[in-house]
């Protein structure tokens, strides 16, 4: 196939599935300007809404010790989410972390920093690193992108774990359209199975190994898309596409009332994500995570395409940069750096896993034959 590559926003052909139109536009570009600008309008023009949804948060709070929750990486997105709820809109969330043993300072001085100054309670749920470890080598030896699943998993287990647990009807997250709407392509994701399914997760484990984790929690497609949100009426909101933002409001915001530090590349909070998306990816998929994170600047007027093409022009890291991350990532999996690069360096192939996907299908369709959207969703 040719290679081509987006007049509009830097999307290209490594995505198989995106197709252009004549005048040499991608797909994503032209959703963007068909639907999602109009509606988004750049956050403004939502301030009815949001003030309305905001005090159903707080009504639903009334009583009880906090009105949402918040799971906070350290990255630019959930930190800044933080800062409007409690801040700007006096909100009462559970803030809680995910440490799954790749932090990297920076990180974790953000996440302080921030928490301090709001006078915030932080709730660290530590993972355990032996089943972490022997969790992310099974994943590397799928020979797939989908290397992040033991992470996703495990932060996405620990919030319906608190939804759950807390009884609140509230989930915050940081997604947002202005840095994130060009999301990465599916079909860069080929062959894993959705992260929020402990059937394919174990099945990866019994595939690869036979590891069985002492005291990793672990959700399911059903509780995760079904359960809480149609039965136990727990919401996501993404309330920062209720506001105007862009990513450099956000990190002068962040900068200038909590000494935010920011990185060189958004995920770079996180050493294997940093390594993953940094090396990996583009070595051996020849996927750069940049071009979507960029195109998503552009086509929000946040960015020039030619700056864009010009950042793209170099690699994410350095040749230092990434010879010193994979030595890092070797010791840290406890493994030579033969075997790391053996991974690497397999031929790709697509096994097939188990997954659940089934069952949320099915909720999805159970509740919309039993007309059950009105008497759940209030
Ligand atoms: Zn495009």
């Amino acid at each position: 196939m040719e290679y081509q590559v987006c007049n509009n926003c830097v999307m290209d052909s490594s995505d198989t599935n995106l197709s252009f139109d004549e005048s040499g536009v991608c797909m994503r570009c032209r959703e963007y300007e068909q639907r999602i600008e109009r509606e988004w309008n750049y956050g403004k023009g939502h301030e009815d809404e949001l003030k309305k949804i905001l005090a159903d948060v707080r009504r639903s709070g009334r009583g009880k010790e906090y009105d949402c929750i918040l799971g906070l990486s350290g990255g630019l997105d959930s930190c800044y989410m933080l800062h409007m709820a409690v801040k700007e809109w006096g909100l009462r969330p559970f803030v809680f972390h995910v440490d799954a043993g790749w932090n990297l300072p920076v990180a974790v001085d953000n996440i302080h920093k921030i928490c301090n100054k709001l006078g915030i309670e932080l709730h660290i749920e530590t993972m355990d690193w032996e089943d972490m470890r022997q969790m992310q080598l099974a994943f590397f030896k799928t020979g797939h992108a989908g290397l992040d699943a033991p992470q996703d998993h495990a932060f996405v287990a620990q919030v319906d774990k608190f939804a759950a647990k807390l009884g609140v009807k509230y989930i915050l997250n940081g997604y947002n359209i202005a840095t994130e709407i060009v999301a990465n392509p599916e079909s860069w994701n080929k062959g894993a199975g959705p992260s929020a399914d402990r059937t394919y997760i174990k099945d990866v484990l019994r595939k690869h190994g036979g590891y069985k984790t002492r005291n990793y929690t672990y959700t399911t497609g059903f509780r995760h898309k079904f359960w809480l949100p149609y039965v136990k009426g727990v919401k996501t909101l993404n309330l920062l596409n209720y506001v105007p933002i862009t990513r450099q409001s956000m990190i002068d915001t962040l900068a200038s009332e909590y000494g935010y530090e920011m990185y060189k590349q958004k995920h770079f909070e996180d050493l294997l994500t940093k390594f993953i998306e940094g090396w990996w990816l583009p070595t051996r998929f020849g996927y750069d995570i940049r071009k979507a994170q960029l195109s998503s600047l552009v086509v929000t007027g946040q960015m020039k395409r030619e700056e864009a093409l010009t950042i793209l022009s170099q690699p994410p890291l350095t040749e230092e940069e990434s010879k010193e991350l994979f030595v890092q990532v070797a010791n840290k999996l406890q493994i030579s750096e033969e075997e790391l690069m053996h991974y690497h360096n397999m031929p790709i192939v697509y096994r097939k896993y188990r997954n659940n996907s089934w069952a949320f299908k099915m909720g999805i369709w159970l509740y919309t034959m039993l007309g059950l959207d009105k008497r759940i969703r209030k």
